[in-house]
C-alpha cells in the first residue's frame, strides 16, 4: 500500500480485483440544446452577460407560473427510446426542496418516482471487441441550477473568497438525468466499462441532436458511484459518489482510484463512509465531500403548477420510428462499406472525420480519397488552430464538393498526386477552387507522350546499373527511375505512365 498526499491508503489495483467485485452506478446529466429554458421562454445562449437571460419564472418570483417546454419533453422521450427504455404514459414533475444560493426557487423542479423513461439498457463495446450491457434505471427530466462565482481568493473556490456572485442564466435550462442500475460483473474491467458507457451515451445523445454533449463545457456531467463486495458476497457494499467527473479519461481514472481506496479501507477492516467525493483532475485523486445518507429528505412532492405529462402512444411510436441509426452500428456499416482497416477507422474517428467523409462520398468522392484529403493538411491546420476539422473547414468555406473536384482533377489525368497536394494547399490558403488554383499555379501534367518517351530514354541511358537490375526482374528498382523522370519533367510527369513506359522499355 502507498500513502497519497491526502493520507488515504490505496491498495494495488491487482490486489483489489483479486479480492473484491466492484459495483458501479453512473448518473449522467445531459443539458439539452433547446433554444429556451424548460419552464419559461428565456434564451439559453451560452456565455451571455450574467443575469440577462432570466424572468420571474426561472428566478422563482412569487406568483410566476411555469409552462413546460415541448421540445424538452420530446428530447427526453427520444433519449429514453434510444436507451431502450419504457416511456411513461403519464408522469409528473416533482419539487425537490433544498436551499442553495444558485437555486432561486428553493426547490428544483425534477421528477421523483414517476420518471418519463425507465427500465432500459445500453450495449457498450469494449476495447477487445466484446459487448457489455449496462442496464438503465431511469432517465428523468429536471432543470439546471445557476452558477456561483467566488471572488477575491486565489483559487476561485469559496475558501479565501471575499464575496460571491450568482448568475442565474443557467437556472432552468433543461437537463436529462440518466441513472444506471448497479453495474455488476465488470470486475477488473470496471474502469473501462465506465468510460465506454459514458462515451457510448455521449455519441448516442449527439446523434439524436438534442445536446452538444461537451463534457469540458459541462453540457454533459457524470457522477460516479462505486462500492466493493468481497468475492463470494452478494450484498452490495457502501458506496461513494464522486461528483462532476468531466472527461472520459477522468471517469476511468476515478473508478480505478476509488476501487483502490475502498480496497485499502476494507482490507484493513474499516468501513467505507457513504459520502460524496470531489475529483481532482490534476492529482488524479478524490477527496471527501459531504456525508450522504440514503434517506436524504428533500420533501419531494408533485409539482402543483405543472400539468402531468401524458405523451400519446402514437406520438411515442412516431418518435421511435424516427430515431437515427445507433452510432456504433453506423460506424460498423460505414467501415465495411468504405473498406477502411481498423487502424484507419480509428484515426478517422479520433479526428472526427466520419461525417465529412460520408458527405464527400455522397457527393461523389471515393472513400479512400475522402479519407486522404480530410485527414492530411487540413487536419494538421485545424489541429494547430485548436479546432475540430469540420468547424475549421466550415470557417474556410471548404466542403465535400471541393474534395470531389480535386479528386476529379487527379482521375481525369490533369494532376498527379504531388500536384494535387499543392492544389489542396492553395485551396486551404483561400486561393479558390481546385481548378482555379491549378490554373493560377500552372499545374498540369505534361501529356506530351513524346516528351515522356524522351525523358524515359534519357534516364535509362544515364542509369545503366538500375536498368540492368530491372531487366533482371528487380521491378521495385523502378521507383528510382520514376523519380528521375519526374525531375527531368519538372514534376509534371504522370508517374503511372512513366512507370509503365519504363517497364515496357526494359522488360519486353
Ligand atoms: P443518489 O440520489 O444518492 O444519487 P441515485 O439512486 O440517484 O442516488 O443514484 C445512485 C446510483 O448508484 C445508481 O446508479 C445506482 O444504481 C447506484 N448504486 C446504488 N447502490 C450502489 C452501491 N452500493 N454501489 C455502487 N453503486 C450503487
Ligand atoms: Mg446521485
Ligand atoms: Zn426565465
Amino acid at each position: 500500500m502507498t500513502q497519497v498526499s491526502t493520507g488515504e491508503a490505496l491498495m494495488a489495483y491487482d490486489e483489489v480485483v483479486a479480492a473484491y467485485d466492484p459495483v458501479m452506478g453512473l448518473e449522467v446529466h445531459v443539458e439539452l440544446g433547446t433554444a429556451t429554458k424548460m419552464f419559461c421562454g428565456c434564451a439559453t445562449t451560452f456565455g451571455a452577460d450574467p443575469n440577462t437571460q432570466v424572468c420571474p419564472v426561472c428566478l422563482g418570483l412569487p406568483g410566476a407560473l411555469p409552462v413546460v417546454n415541448a421540445i424538452g419533453i420530446e428530447s427526453a422521450i427520444r433519449i429514453g427510446l434510444a436507451l431502450n427504455c419504457e416511456i411513461a404514459s403519464w408522469c409528473r414533475f416533482a419539487r425537490k426542496n433544498y436551499f442553495y444560493p444558485d437555486m432561486p426557487k428553493n426547490f428544483q423542479t425534477s421528477q421523483y418516482d414517476e420518471p418519463i423513461a425507465f427500465n432500459g439498457h445500453l450495449d457498450v463495446e469494449l476495447e477487445d471487441g466484446s459487448t457489455f450491457r449496462v442496464d438503465i434505471e431511469r432517465a428523468h427530466m429536471e432543470e439546471d441550477t445557476g452558477k456561483s462565482l467566488h471572488v477575491g481568493g486565489a483559487t476561485g473556490r469559496i475558501h479565501g473568497a471575499t464575496h460571491s456572485l450568482v448568475d442565474y442564466n443557467r437556472a432552468g435550462i433543461p437537463l436529462i438525468e440518466i441513472v444506471t442500475k448497479p453495474i455488476v460483473g465488470a470486475g477488473e474491467r470496471a474502469p473501462e466499462v465506465a468510460r465506454a458507457y459514458v462515451a457510448t451515451l455521449r455519441d448516442l445523445v449527439k446523434a439524436l441532436g438534442v445536446s452538444d454533449v461537451k463534457m469540458e463545457q459541462g453540457s454533459m456531467r457524470c457522477d460516479v458511484n462505486l462500492s466493493l463486495m468481497p468475492k463470494g458476497v452478494a450484498e452490495f457494499g457502501t458506496r461513494s459518489e464522486t461528483k462532476n467527473v468531466n472527461s472520459l479519461r477522468s471517469v476511468e481514472r476515478s473508478v480505478r482510484y476509488e476501487m483502490c481506496r475502498h480496497g485499502a479501507i476494507l482490507a484493513a477492516g474499516g468501513a467505507v463512509t457513504q459520502e460524496t467525493r470531489h475529483w481532482h483532475e490534476d492529482t488524479g485523486i478524490t477527496t471527501a465531500g459531504r456525508v450522504k445518507s440514503d434517506a436524504e429528505d428533500y420533501r419531494y412532492f408533485p409539482e402543483p403548477d405543472l400539468v402531468p405529462v401524458a405523451p400519446a402512444p402514437e406520438w411515442v411510436e412516431e418518435l421511435r420510428a424516427s430515431l437515427p441509426e445507433p452510432p456504433a452500428q453506423r460506424r460498423k456499416r460505414l467501415q465495411t462499406a468504405y473498406g477502411f482497416s481498423d487502424l484507419e477507422m480509428r484515426d478517422v474517428l479520433n479526428a472526427g472525420l466520419l461525417d465529412l467523409i460520408e458527405e464527400s462520398v455522397a457527393a461523389g468522392a471515393t472513400p479512400a480519397g475522402a479519407r486522404k484529403w480530410w485527414s492530411g493538411e487540413i487536419a494538421r491546420r485545424a489541429n494547430a488552430a485548436g479546432q475540430d476539422v469540420s468547424s475549421y473547414a466550415v470557417g474556410l468555406g471548404v466542403g465535400p464538393a471541393l474534395v470531389v473536384e480535386l479528386e476529379g482533377l487527379v482521375t481525369g489525368g490533369r494532376l498527379n498526386d504531388a500536384m494535387a497536394r499543392q492544389v489542396w494547399e492553395g485551396v486551404l490558403d483561400g486561393e479558390g477552387s481546385p481548378t482555379q488554383v491549378a490554373d493560377a499555379r500552372g499545374l498540369q501534367l505534361n501529356r506530351d507522350s513524346g516528351a515522356l518517351e524522351a525523358a524515359v530514354d534519357e534516364v535509362i541511358a544515364a542509369n545503366p546499373d538500375v536498368a540492368a537490375k530491372i531487366r533482371e526482374g528487380k521491378v521495385q528498382a523502378v521507383g528510382a527511375l520514376i523519380g528521375q523522370v519526374m525531375k527531368a519533367m519538372k514534376g509534371q510527369a504522370d508517374a503511372a505512365a512513366a512507370r509503365s513506359l519504363i517497364l515496357e522499355r526494359l522488360t519486353q
